[in-house]
């Protein structure tokens, strides 16, 4: 083929694929030049988890009707002249980027009015083609409707997920921009239902309460501003030990106002909580870091989520530093002990002596992100059956001995309690009867807009695996009834876990989603470690164990026990 120029037409499209990968990226762009126009009140308005409408309307400064047109131009933009504005970038947008992409994939009309303006304009446009432009009477500000995104581009329209999904992304873009920016009233509707408001009070505690909810939000602990490391500022919420889910998802970084990911600050947070949560447990945590302009470079993807800090190992330790001592003061917890399972391998490396149980924590790893894969429930393990065994007694609150015929086993009592139920769900699921234990009073709980979101999507699915769950208010819900092995849990932390999991959209297959289901309702329910057992409950454990078919891992593919046959031992004592 020849080489030619793309088409104009051809050119934004791609363009705009950078910039616009989502509703939630035109939400994002549209809310950020709202605040970049100074506005106090920013409404959206969603239709269809917005693929049908994203409408926001602002109060900010306006545009002049002379201006409109140009604003709709690639590379377009008032906020930098020089490439030395680069350098000291003190606004949200700068790339001029963003309208012109939102308008290349959809049907977008703006109407706005500057303040000293006598009217309004309004200008439509159509992928991207101004198809008119008038004069019309309209308040201070600006509003902007984008309908029908991606018509244009089909590729990215086979992308979009379900609308719930996608509002999902929007109600996290405009909770953490609420958070940031609490002076400005935020209210978003989807399908006339107001699913965020916050009251513009300039208090961040008054936001966090109306997106967590009073449970959450009195728990959070604020990081105080007196944590300024020199030129970098941190402030923000961390969450104590005590509470905590199954993944990243709730960590949000703002760096002077912007949303941000940056996986090595995310690591700096979890980092701070070493040692005072459960192995594979996160913190939630809103951390807002402020530093010079130049300090940091906002310039580095079109969607602009990305920075680079010329001191990234300042702005590290000074945001680990300050969550630490915030979470160590306001919450001296006792440490979980870290102990390195060893894999049941029939038989223990020389090098690696057996008894090496308690090892020191390890500081900074970076393999933090390596989950374990869980194991393939169809593959047969063959004759792995547990023999019948004596109890000896527990160690640690954490960790049983039995003797079998083949020598000493050492087994973790949660993991174990894990698989005892999980093999015991998937046998109600399949004989179709999960039970479901009702709750006397019912329990109210609150949840932020997208966790609402995401268990209204799954409620049938959740109904089936014995939740029984009524809608209460707007982002309260009503517990009937749960599975009955987790009736004995708060429902608020059981399903905060469980909607975690179901948040995570790596694998969308229906089977996949509900083994996660199963394997998180398990773990929740399962007996925790530190927890002391009575000897009868002990050997009820261990007797389950011994019935289960797969014993030797816990649902998530941990080891839930340590097998030291009898040469073993008399190798390890030198009898050998
Ligand atoms: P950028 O934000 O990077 O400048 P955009 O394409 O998002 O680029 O916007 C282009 C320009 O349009 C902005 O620089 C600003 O002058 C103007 N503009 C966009 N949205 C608004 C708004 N809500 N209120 C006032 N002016 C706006
Ligand atoms: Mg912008």
């Amino acid at each position: 083929m020849p080489i030619r120029k793309l088409s104009d037409q051809l050119a934004s499209q791609i363009a705009a694929g950078e910039v616009i990968e989502r509703p939630a990226s035109v939400v994002k762009e549209l809310v950020e030049n709202a605040i970049d126009a100074g506005a106090t009140s920013i409404q959206i308005t969603i239709q269809d988890g917005g693929k049908r409408l994203i409408q926001i309307a602002d109060d900010g400064h306006g545009m002049a009707a002379e201006s409109v047109q140009t604003a709709f131009l690639r590379h377009a933009t008032s906020k930098i002249t020089h490439v030395d504005d680069l350098n000291h970038i003190g606004t949200l947008g700068f790339r001029g980027e963003a309208l012109a992409a939102i308008a290349a994939v959809s049907r977008t009309t703006v109407v706005t009015r500057a303040e000293d303006a006598a009217a309004g304009t309004q200008l439509v446009l159509e992928g991207g083609h101004v198809q008119s432009e008038t004069a019309i009477g309209a308040p201070t500000g600006t509003l902007i409707s984008v309908e029908n995104l991606f018509f244009n581009t089909p590729a990215r329209l086979k992308f979009l997920k379900s609308s719930s999904a996608e509002k999902r992304h929007i109600d996290e873009i405009i909770s953490r921009y609420a958070l940031a920016y609490p002076h400005i009233r935020f209210r978003l509707t989807h399908e006339k239902k107001v699913s965020l408001q916050t009251r513009g009070t300039g208090d961040r505690a008054d936001v966090l309460l109306a997106i967590y909810g009073g449970d959450i939000a009195r728990e959070m602990l604020p990081l105080g501003p007196q944590h300024e490391q020199g030129e970098i500022g941190v402030s923000g919420f961390a969450s104590p030990p005590s509470l905590h889910r199954s993944n990243r998802s709730q960590i949000t970084l703002f760096v002077n106002g912007r949303w941000v990911k940056d996986t090595r600050l995310t690591y700096a947070i979890v980092q701070a909580y070493h040692t005072l949560l459960p192995v594979g447990r996160y913190p939630l945590a809103v951390i807002f870091v402020t530093l010079p302009a130049e300090q940091v470079d906002v310039n580095v993807h079109p969607a602009k989520t990305e920075v680079r800090f010329r001191q990234a190992g300042a702005v590290f330790g000074a945001v680990q530093r300050a969550v630490r001592d915030t979470v160590t003061t306001h919450a001296p917890v006792r440490p979980f002990q870290q102990l390195t399972p060893q894999q049941w391998s029939g038989s223990t490396s020389r090098q690696q002596s057996a008894f090496q149980f308690e090892r020191n924590p390890q500081p900074f790893e970076w393999d933090d992100e390596r989950e374990v894969q869980p194991i393939d429930e169809t593959a047969t393990l063959g004759g792995d059956k547990l023999p019948i065994m004596r109890v000896v007694g527990q160690i640690g609150a954490s960790y049983i001995i039995t003797e079998g015929p083949e020598g000493m086993f050492l087994i973790d009592q949660h993991a174990a309690h894990e698989r005892i139920l999980y093999e015991q769900f998937m046998a109600q699921q399949a004989n179709g009867s999960i039970a479901s234990q009702s709750l006397v009073a019912g329990e109210p709980i609150q949840l932020a807009p997208d966790q609402a979101t995401l268990l209204e999507a799954h409620s049938e699915r959740l109904t089936r695996f014995g939740f029984r769950i009524e809608p209460f208010g707007p982002n309260q819900f009503m517990v009937r009834a749960l599975p009955a092995v987790v009736a004995k849990r708060s429902s608020a932390d059981v399903l905060a876990d469980v909607l975690a999991d179901l948040a995570l959209e790596k694998s969308p297959l229906e089977d996949e989603l509900e083994a996660r289901l199963v394997r998180r309702v398990c773990k929740t329910a399962a007996v925790k470690a530190g927890q002391s057992l009575s000897k009868p409950e002990i050997e009820a454990l261990v007797h389950q164990l011994e019935a289960c078919e797969q014993p030797q891992t816990c649902p998530h593919g941990r080891p839930t026990f340590i097998h030291l046959s009898v040469a073993q031992l008399a190798n390890e004592f030198g009898r050998t």
